[in-house]
């Protein structure tokens, strides 16, 4: 089976990377156990040696997610976090890293409490305000590290003038585009350089496993990452890539029902006298509404709300029902959370206010649950504030 060169986004999740298993016919690529393969002879081999270096599922896995990302050539890790750690490995001491301001608390812990022990130093700037990432360049800049939207507070950074923006002080854009996901936006057709994601997340999809990827276009790059993929080893696992390609079959289905749910939702929460202020950018009050429009299909699945204090979000996230109060997002259940003292928890409360995210601000996920379960459950709860 050949896809052709303009086949279309959801063909390419369901196809790119993967033949049917030639010993077999299988139509599913197998979950190759293996730690290593045997050789014909001496210097003759079926291009699979060792399982760190090569796997076939986790390759059938870094073709599909390269060919939906419009990208040359991924690498699969064992988590975001590991490949966003591979992209560092990018720098050399000496040089310097503009990154969005509210950044994932694990990136900033990496580049904050590892990274900086390496020589390599970080600047955090509102990378929404392309004037204030324009200030951060220095001579020594290598990498403009964004991601967009931002957690929680749904800022939007406008890809294409960070792209410009970035190689006009000969640097890379490397984008985190683990909350959108290229359903939504596939931010190397916009001029990155490098796209990482957390498979953790709308990926798989089906809070089951953890991963990471990094799509490359760069030669360079692609030669880079493959050669400290296999020296460094964090790979990620044949089952792991496995259940990541089953998920990335559905994401243009999954998807849709979470831009529609998130939409609603907000919607809902807007227009709702104990909610403060919603923070999506499908909403027409978002600041960012009309880049949000022409850089994103849909707005996603995510979306924060501030209730105005600490016990009135204890009162909601306790009342829920329906929705699992947990860490994590992009899975097919509805997920909400208290940023402040969970996934924000590390940031200091200084840092936390001045980003906005309160101690009265709730996140959601939104899952594909029929949408009337969700406001019924989300009313319910916002009874009990
Ligand atoms: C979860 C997440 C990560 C880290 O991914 P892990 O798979 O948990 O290591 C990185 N970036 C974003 C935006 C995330 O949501």
């Amino acid at each position: 089976m050949k896809l052709r060169p303009n086949a279309r986004f959801s063909t390419i999740c369901l196809h790119a990377g993967q033949e049917p298993d030639p010993s077999t016919g299988a139509i599913v690529t197998p979950i190759y156990q293996t730690s290593t393969y045997v050789q014909d002879a001496l210097g003759q081999h079926k291009g699979y040696e060792y399982a760190r270096t090569q796997n076939p599922t986790r390759a059938a896995l870094e073709g599909n997610i390269a060919a939906m990302e419009s990208g040359k050539a991924a690498f699969a890790f064992a988590s975001g976090m590991a490949s966003i750690n591979a992209v560092a490995t990018i720098l050399e001491a000496g040089d310097h890293v503009i990154v969005s301001d509210n950044v994932y608390g694990g990136t900033f812990r990496l580049f904050d409490k590892v990274l900086s022990r390496y020589q390599l130093s970080f600047s955090y700037v509102d990378t929404a305000d392309l004037d204030a990432v324009e200030r951060a360049f220095t001579p020594a800049t290598r990498l403009l590290f964004v991601e967009t939207p931002s957690n929680p507070i749904m800022r939007i950074t406008d890809l294409g003038a960070a792209a410009d923006l970035a190689h006009r002080h000969q640097a890379r854009l490397v984008v985190d585009n683990t909350f959108a996901s290229p359903y939504i936006q596939r931010p190397l057709e916009l001029g990155a350089d490098l796209v990482t994601h957390s498979t953790t997340k709308y990926l798989n999809g089906h809070s089951d496993s953890v991963g990471g990827v990094v799509v490359a276009n760069r030669d360079d790059d692609i030669a880079w990452l493959k050669f400290v993929q296999n020296a460094a080893g964090a790979i990620l696992g044949p089952m792991d890539a496995w259940l990541v390609l089953r998920g990335t079959k559905t994401l243009p289905l999954r998807m849709a029902q979470h831009n529609a749910n998130g939409l609603a939702l907000a919607e809902f929460l807007a227009a709702h006298r104990k909610v403060q202020r919603v923070y999506y950018p499908g909403l027409r009050s978002h600041p960012q509404h009309d880049l949000a429009r022409r850089q994103m299909r849909g707005f996603g699945g995510m979306l924060a709300f501030a209730l105005g204090s600490l016990e009135a979000a204890r009162r909601l996230l306790n009342g829920v029902r329906l929705m699992s109060l947990a860490e994590s997002l992009g899975g097919v259940e509805t997920l909400i959370s208290h940023p402040a003292t969970m996934t924000h928890a590390s940031v200091p409360a200084e840092r936390r206010n001045a980003l906005g995210i309160t101690d009265g601000l709730v996140r959601i996920s939104a899952g594909v649950e029929d949408i009337d379960d969700l406001t019924e459950d989300l009313g319910q709860a916002l009874d009990q504030v």
